[in-house]
């Protein structure tokens, strides 16, 4: 379905679960995230029903986000359940790879095309800081894991933050000139516990690196190859160079809210509704998505919610 402004709306993002296993600092309060009632997030059978009505309004691709998606129980069922919907053309998971050691066989068996990691530092002293919690040796058994239970293709997130990692910055595309995978770099956006203090535009890559090449093709990243390279170098650049233009996505938060656009407070509830009903929320949200999202380098977010709300 296109929008009011001809975007072709093809791409779900589909949050799970608001918990996370981490609690990186730019993302998650120092408290954690406070449990809910689980009657308070959509179950198993209303996430598949809400990928079904995406699917029927012209959704192709779908990506399980969080909080964390691997900590969500029933999150195989989950991917089953959407995998067979016919018109899934691709499935995808983000994910902090935490839990991917035990589980990279099962998500490939349970339809998952496709996997995201994200991984803001390759020392494990700055992973231990940035993640408050977590290890960087169980994200490195994670990788190896996926990659052995055949995923292909992988993208590693890496968010931009000044004074933390912008020394690794040729770390990470050295990493994508020996690997098949592509390292995308995010500028960090001024929502949840993001300060704009830290804000580093993506072009810093490409100073850090000159000699990264651009590689053609579409989407919301600009992409670039070291010469020789296996993989791909991506800059994701919301704040410096807005891709609003091209935006095919909608997102729907873990307790069943649509946001049309993810620094938008606008959302249209999608509990409760069956069928046609359902569609026709669904519908409402596509057109309701505004021609851009108002934020820049020095405003905040009007998303309304922290990012492990919405899924990034
Ligand atoms: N837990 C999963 C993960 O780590 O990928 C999925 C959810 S996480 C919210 C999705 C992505 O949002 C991560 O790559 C994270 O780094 C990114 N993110 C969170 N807060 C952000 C911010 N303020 N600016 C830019 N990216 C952010």
């Amino acid at each position: 379905m296109r929008d009011r402004y001809a975007r072709s709306i093809t791409y779900l993002r589909l949050s799970v679960t608001d918990l996370c296993s981490l609690r990186c600092r730019y993302c998650v309060p120092a408290e954690g995230v406070p449990k809910r009632d689980h009657r308070d997030i959509s179950s198993v059978e209303e996430l598949v029903e809400i990928a079904q009505a995406a699917v029927d309004c012209g959704v192709r691709k779908v990506r399980l986000t969080g909080g964390e998606p691997l900590v969500r129980r029933g999150i195989l069922d989950i991917c089953r359940g959407i995998a067979a919907i016919p018109g899934v053309e691709e499935l995808c998971l983000t994910t902090n790879g935490v839990a991917l050691s035990q589980l990279a066989g099962p998500l490939r068996e349970a339809g998952v095309n496709r996997l995201n990691v994200s991984l803001d530092t390759l020392r494990p002293d700055r992973f231990a800081y940035i993640t408050r919690v977590g290890r960087l040796e169980d994200v490195f058994r994670g990788l190896e894991a996926a990659a052995e239970a055949g995923f292909a293709g992988m993208k590693l997130n890496v968010v931009l933050m000044k004074g933390f990692n912008d020394d690794e910055i040729p770390g990470f595309v050295d990493l994508a000139r020996r690997y098949p995978l592509e390292v995308r770099f995010i500028e960090l956006m001024p929502i949840g516990q993001g300060r704009t203090a830290q804000f580093l535009p993506a072009q810093t890559v490409l100073n850090a690196c000159p000699a990264l090449r651009p590689v053609e093709g579409s989407g919301v990243a600009r992409r670039y190859r070291s010469p020789g390279g296996q993989g791909l170098v991506g800059l994701i650049e919301p704040m410096s160079h807005r891709f609003c233009g091209s935006c095919d996505r909608i997102r729907v938060t873990a307790d069943g809210k649509l946001k049309p656009c993810l620094h938008s407070d606008q959302e249209i509830p999608l509990r409760g509704l069956h069928g046609e009903a359902l569609r026709r929320a669904i519908q409402t949200g596509i057109t309701a998505k505004p021609e851009r999202h108002h934020m820049d380098e020095t405003g905040r977010s009007e998303a309304g919610r922290n990012m492990h709300q919405i899924g990034g």
